[in-house]
């Protein structure tokens, strides 16, 4: 590592502001890539069309005439002539830079051409002409406080330090591609020279980011299948005693999915599966079974849930399916008092417990099992590396079973959880009606508070989602409270309007959860922390205002907090924009096709959402759009994992990057 303090320009100010980008050492400056890059090449405006960016260079003709409208905000227009062209440029908010704008002055203008009047808004004014040969630069995301120019500088002048740099992928990877070596491609990507070796060098790190990341999978992967787990002797016949016992009979799929989990936990290895299926395709189910299976071979079981509301939902579902059974099952909530709390924990300690239900607090460093045997969690994709991580240790060999309700496409699931195996619930359980989904513009509004009204007066309740507004959280707070003061005005004389948002605490947050959840309230106005499996059968709509502003993924994960009981359910989407789009919403509710197209559209990030954990931070890589390179990468990686150079420690730099980064035992 070598530290910043000598990169010339960068004072302890700077130190600081790089920090906010997570910026501490050289070899972070030179990881930090850019997000763009602008071709800097004259335009030929006659083939440009209206409203094209255009990039032009000539001379300024008129001296710039200033308006002010405020005193931030001004207005500056000259005429500019280029070859043989006069041009009118505007540029806003840039008058004080009129001292170096003198008639004669060259300067190139970058912006938005409006053919019909002859015009170029300027959104960039530099001194000087272009150079003759076309002109990339690289574009970073910044922090207040640093340009992209600026950042750039001190790349530029660390680029010429760079000492060695570890290179990753084996060399005959690197001739298999054609692809330049490493130190060449990061000086590239920061200081390209042209398109062609500029492509080269992306090819490079992007190859060497998905490499490295289907290497800890694969790697992870096959440590897992020779790791030693519990091998236990559950038959067929005794399993279908206890689910005999259940309210009702299992689905297809999820009769698949507990066969296989059997299977697999009578195998002498550690299992890591994951189950994905939309929202109440009864994934809660197969999760209890597998339990069942673990209490049944003397381990007790640990049932994680993301919130706290989730947990004790799962706890009450446990008490009720098992009440046939002699498991003892406990909650272990933050709210319990500190004696209380012991207890269980003694009780745990003990083998008094067999099954323990919480949020991730079950892994704190209290929580000791006598004989952790599986560990449920539930909505995978929110908990981190480092608590999967600190999962593993409470239990020496404990099987893993991971429950999502994101669905992503088959091909996508393989790569993505490449270390684990993977088995869909695609069919609900039948007798459940579908959610009936309407798309209604913002005018029509007095139209869905008819259907709100209605479903009211039959005794039900609704949600209302006000759709997250940028980053702030006031005001979000405030176009909530818009929200709930206009119901309460429209609806207050027959029913109670509660509301949720990110500002309120969580036992505030889990009070109004209850109040709903025992009809007290009627209609629960929220921004999107219902997000996450709530179960109100007694709900049957769903209204989200500006639609538009959410995924398809996450426009589907709130409809199915409706429809769970046996009375007709509805979502109702309201927006102005993106009608096409959110059409997909009102023709299917089959939550892989949903996913699918959510990942066409708009990328992976979506898929996982924001709070996503940082395994999947590509620098450059987009695993939508380099899909082609994760494959290869997919590959390739296998075949060096399998490989004799690799066994023998050929490889050195790669293996204990691995090894390290996976953190084997
Ligand atoms: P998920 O966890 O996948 O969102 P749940 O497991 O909570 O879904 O199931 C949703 C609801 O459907 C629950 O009330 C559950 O009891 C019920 N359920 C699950 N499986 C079946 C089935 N095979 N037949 C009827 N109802 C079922
Ligand atoms: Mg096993």
């Amino acid at each position: 590592m070598q530290s910043l303090d000598n990169v010339k320009g960068i004072g302890p100010k700077s130190l600081q502001l790089l920090s906010h980008l997570n910026i501490y050492t050289m070899e972070d400056l030179l990881g930090y890539y850019p997000y763009r890059f602008e071709i800097l090449e004259k335009s030929n405006l006659k083939e440009m069309n209206q409203d094209d960016k255009v990039i032009v260079d000539g001379i300024i003709e008129s001296i710039p005439n200033v308006y002010f409208f405020s005193k931030k905000l001004n207005k500056m227009s000259f005429r500019f002539s280029t070859e043989n062209t006069l041009l009118n440029v505007t540029i806003f908010n840039r008058a004080f830079f009129k001292s170096h704008l003198q008639v004669g002055t060259k300067v190139t203008i970058l912006g938005k051409y409006d053919k019909k009047h002859g015009t170029v808004v300027a959104s960039e004014i530099r001194l000087g002409l272009l150079p003759p040969i076309p002109v990339i630069e690289p574009v970073y995301h910044t922090t207040s406080g640093i340009s992209s120019t600026q950042l750039h500088k001190w790349i530029l002048s660390c680029l010429d330090d760079i000492q060695s740099v570890e290179e990753y992928v084996p060399k005959y990877l690197c001739e298999r591609y054609k692809l330049l070596d490493k130190k060449s491609s990061i000086k590239e990507v920061h200081n390209p020279k042209n398109k062609s070796s500029l492509n080269q060098a992306l090819n490079y790190i992007k190859y060497e980011e998905l490499f490295l990341f289907m290497m800890k999978m694969n790697c992870l992967k096959k440590t897992r299948n020779q790791e030693i787990g519990i091998e236990r002797k559950i038959s067929k016949e005794e399993l279908e005693s206890f689910i005999s016992t259940l309210p009702f009979s299992l689905t297809e799929d999820q009769l698949k999915c507990v066969s296989i989990i059997r299977e697999e936990m009578n195998k002498p290895m550690v299992m890591k599966r994951l189950i994905q299926g939309d929202v109440g395709s009864g994934k809660t189910i197969v999760a209890i079974i597998a339990l069942y299976i673990n209490y049944k071979s003397g381990y007790q079981g640990a049932f994680m849930a993301p919130t706290e509301i989730l947990a004790l939902q799962h706890y009450q579902n446990l008490l009720k399916l098992y009440k046939n059974t002699s498991i003892k099952v406990e909650l272990l909530t933050g709210k319990m008092k500190a004696k209380e709390r012991k207890e269980i924990l003694q009780k745990l300690s003990r083998k008094e417990v067999d099954i323990i239900v919480g949020t991730h607090s079950l892994f704190s460093e209290d929580v000791i099992y006598d004989s952790l045997g599986l560990v449920i969690t539930d909505e995978q994709h929110r908990f981190g590396v480092a608590q999967r991580a600190r999962l593993k240790e409470k239990g020496h060999h404990a099987d893993v079973l991971y429950l999502s309700a994101t669905p992503i496409p088959r091909t996508y699931a393989i790569t993505l959880y490449g270390d684990m195996d993977v088995s869909s619930i695609h069919t609900k359980p039948t007798g459940r009606k579908e959610v009936i989904t309407e798309l209604y513009k913002e005018k029509d509004v007095k139209i869905v508070l008819d259907k709100i009204q209605k479903e009211i007066r039959e005794g039900h309740q609704v949600y209302v989602i006000a759709a997250q507004i940028e980053e702030s959280e006031e005001d979000n707070l405030e176009n909530v409270t818009k929200l709930k003061d206009k119901f309460e005005k429209a609806l207050g004389k027959i029913c109670k309007v509660g509301m949720l948002h990110g500002k309120m605490k969580a036992e505030e947050k889990d009070a109004v959860m209850s109040l709903f959840q025992r009809n007290e309230i009627q209609i629960l106005i929220s921004t999107t922390v219902i997000e996450v499996g709530i179960d109100v059968a007694n709900a049957t709509m769903m209204v989200i205002f500006d639609s538009y502003r959410f995924g398809l993924s996450q426009l589907h994960q709130l409809r199915g907090r409706v429809g769970r009981g046996d009375s007709q359910s509805y979502c109702i989407l309201i927006s102005d924009r993106e009608v096409e789009r959110l059409k997909v919403m009102t023709s299917t509710s089959d939550g892989f096709k949903i996913s699918e197209e959510d990942f066409r559209l708009r990328g992976s990030g979506d898929l996982f959402g924001t709070r996503q954990s940082g395994d999947m931070n590509f620098g450059l890589a987009d695993i939508k759009r380099d899909y082609t390179i994760l494959l290869r990468a997919k590959e390739d990686s296998l075949e060096v994992l399998n490989s004799k150079e690799y066994q023998d420690g050929k490889y050195f730099p790669l293996r204990e990057m691995i090894e390290k980064s996976i953190d084997l035992d």
